[in-house]
């Protein structure tokens, strides 16, 4: 489904990414982890065509992304739900979830796709008319995903989604995730609640210093004490 080559970034001068190649399969969750500054967060900016430099191959679902501008991507139905989540003030949940739609053009009719999500999350259902930002974090972040899932991207790019939250609404956010990889989405989950991630994860892959230096499937890592130790501690 995606397939990263050589990828390199920068932040002006910086030299942020040295050659990251990563392939996530179909339907398959992957956990990208690895400590504070590794580079996970500007790996999936890169995805998603939001830096303002880089170099390298990237393909998604067969198409050849490099030239493509984000809004572009996000058409050939890759979403991102960034760490700081970006619910707008003053608009409602159920607004909220209407921008998830503005940049789409796949068609879709905003009160079926509403309606599908309520059902979804219980919990934005009974607060589609609330002002957003009056919800817990946990709920913010559960719309963030929620918006992000309307337009029915064919993957999801998700930052850090369990920072900060309660432990009931991170148990519900795995049930969810697994929900989705059941329906053939696919999800590249940066985490620092690696334990949490790994239980999740089909595959595991650890950036350390802006270069990949471990792939497995999720057991072999959850497994390794100190593979994790050596390269996760935050
Ligand atoms: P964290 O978990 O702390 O978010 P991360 O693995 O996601 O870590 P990145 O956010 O990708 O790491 O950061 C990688 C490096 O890029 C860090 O050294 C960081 O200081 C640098 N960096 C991030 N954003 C910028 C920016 N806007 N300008 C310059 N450098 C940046």
């Amino acid at each position: 489904m995606l397939e990263t080559k050589e990828l390199q970034a920068w932040y002006g001068a910086s030299h942020i990414l040295h050659g990251i190649s990563i392939a996530v399969e179909r339907g398959a969750i992957v956990a990208l982890v690895g400590r504070n500054g590794a580079g996970k967060t500007t790996t999936i900016r890169s995805i998603m065509g939001l830096m303002p430099k880089t170099s390298g191959e990237i393909r998604f679902d067969g198409v050849d992304l490099t030239a493509l501008r984000a809004h572009d991507r996000f058409n050939l139905g890759l979403a991102y739900v960034p760490e700081e989540r970006r619910i707008v003030p003053g608009l409602t949940v159920r607004e909220n979830l209407q921008l998830g739609l503005v940049a789409s053009r796949a068609g879709i009719d905003e009160r079926v796709a509403i309606d599908e999500i309520a059902e979804s999350f219980p919990r934005l259902k009974e607060r589609l008319g609330q002002e957003a930002v009056t919800m817990s974090g946990g709920e913010q972040q559960m719309l963030a995903i929620a918006r992000a899932m309307i337009a029915k991207p064919k993957m999801i790019l998700l930052d850090e989604p369990s920072e900060g939250i309660m432990p009931v609404l991170v148990e519900e956010m795995g049930v969810l995730f697994r929900r989705l990889r059941d329906q053939g989405v696919t999800l590249l989950l940066v985490e620092q609640n690696v334990e949490w991630a790994l239980r999740l994860a089909d595959r595991a892959v650890i950036i350390d210093q802006g270069e990949v230096v471990h792939e497995s499937s999720a057991d072999v890592l959850l497994a390794d004490k100190a593979m994790q130790e050596r390269y996760c501690a935050v």
